[in-house]
């Protein structure tokens, strides 16, 4: 039987992890899972953690769903591997159908792609292109909001806000206009920032790009649906794009199948991932009709662009099932009745000692917490993360801002279990500054 040991060894002679300090990571007791079902994961010594942030935010239907398993044999038994260029297949086609049913109004394109970073990369590509290609080749620039994270390709990392994951690639990374967000700022002020901008540097804005509502790896930052209604009328006088990254916010995750329903607006461009197709890599750019079309004419106006991957069969096959699931699970349902106890969850917790503020939204809620080094190099998130191990939890901080952000699917013993684990250990680190 290959041992913990052994895999740790492994591990740390070989394996280059993602977002993690390598001095830290040898000193790190990492949990080795070998098995996850529903809202649990397992390690290979038999101890269960419950998966508090979804696995990275992607299991919203939780781990080894029966449905998912049975979706990827029948797939892989009948059609493993096809490219989608000049040719096609059933789960692309048909997905592409379904998405679009399910979409904000207006979005009648997908184009295919293998995660959610290249999902932001092509809409960032597409509104370039789509505006060269109506006359307005100047409008190049991009605006995002302070604290966004849209992916860690160069271009989608253009867009971030993140200061610690901008900082290492200064320089190379393109220009691009960061906006101050609703909060602390306070609301009018901040839409009379980005507004301001907009209107005065218009004539060279392809597209503004937005986490719609919640900024998740800003710490889980909300903003009101109003500014988003505020937004979307700005972009549309203007003559520049919305674009709505959905890659985290989608599927139910904060309530509605989309978040831009909060503000019942519909962008220009939508990008999905994570939970889309549960288990491959997959990703998805929506578009309206109108930019496609500026994509019509001879051969050198196609999109020049494409990932070996893009549209596999498999992740099309389970993104399919999954979209089956949460229709004949009723998930959304599932979401809005389970949503009240995390919120009176992270409301108790604002009352400790210790903790700056609390917010919550759909199935995710998070605390920020005093007395550590501020931001996302914080070290008291990780000694959380830390206290909820002991317990039984898997979370995974953002700094000083930890969250839970579990399988939508999640039983309400389960999910009582995960908050009383992360008020204890929320307590518990606090205690020991
Ligand atoms: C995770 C995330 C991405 C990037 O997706 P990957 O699959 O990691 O490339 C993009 N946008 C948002 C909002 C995300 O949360």
């Amino acid at each position: 039987m290959i041992v913990r040991d052994r895999i740790l060894a492994a591990d740390r002679a070989h394996v280059w992890h993602p977002y993690t300090a390598a001095d830290a990571w040898e000193l790190e007791d990492p949990i080795v899972v070998a098995r996850a079902q529903g809202s649990w994961l397992e390690d290979i010594d038999g101890r269960r953690y419950l998966d508090g942030n979804a696995s990275w935010w992607v299991a919203s239907l939780g781990h080894a769903h029966p449905r998912l398993a049975r979706a990827l044999a029948d797939q892989v038994a009948r059609l493993d591997h096809v490219a989608l260029a000049g040719i096609t297949h059933e789960a692309a086609a048909l997905l592409a159908e379904e998405l679009c049913a399910l979409a904000p109004p207006g979005l009648r394109r997908v184009f295919f792609t293998d995660n959610g970073s290249t999902a932001v990369e092509v809409a960032v590509k597409i509104a370039i292109q789509s505006w060269r290609q109506r006359g307005r080749p100047e409008k190049t620039r991009f605006v995002a909001l302070e604290g966004a994270f849209h992916g860690d390709t160069v271009g989608a990392a253009s867009l971030g806000g993140v200061e610690v994951f901008r900082r290492p690639f200064a320089g190379v990374l393109f220009e691009c206009f960061h906006a101050d967000l609703p909060g602390e700022a306070g609301y009018a002020r901040a839409f009379a920032g980005i507004e301001a901008l907009v209107r005065r540097e218009a004539h060279r804005i392809a597209a503004v790009v937005v986490e719609p509502m919640l900024q998740g790896a800003a710490g889980m930052r909300t903003y009101p649906a109003s500014f988003l209604q505020h937004l979307r009328a700005l972009c549309t006088e203007s003559a520049v794009l919305l674009v709505a990254d959905e890659v985290f916010t989608g599927y139910g995750r904060t309530g509605p199948m989309w978040a831009v329903e909060h503000a019942g607006v519909a962008p220009d461009l939508m990008c999905v991932g994570k939970g889309f197709s549960q288990i491959v890599p997959m990703g998805a750019t929506l578009a309206t009709e109108e930019l496609y079309d500026a994509f019509r004419g001879p051969r050198d106006r196609a999109l020049m662009y494409g990932h070996t991957f893009c549209g596999n069969p498999m992740g099309a096959a389970l993104a399919r099932e999954v979209l089956a699931i949460y229709r004949d699970e009723a998930i959304l349902a599932q979401v809005a009745s389970k949503a009240p106890m995390i919120s009176r969850a992270m409301g108790a917790l604002g009352a400790l000692p210790g903790v700056l503020r609390t917010r919550s939204l759909g199935l995710t809620g998070a605390v920020d917490l005093a007395g550590g080094e501020e931001g996302y190099l914080g070290d008291l998130g990780w000694r959380v993360y830390q206290e909820a191990k002991r317990r039984g939890a898997y979370l995974r901080p953002l700094g000083s801002t930890v969250y839970v952000c579990p399988p939508l699917t999640i039983g309400e013993a389960d999910l009582e279990l995960l908050l009383s684990i992360f008020g204890e250990s929320i307590q518990a680190a606090l205690e020991a500054r």
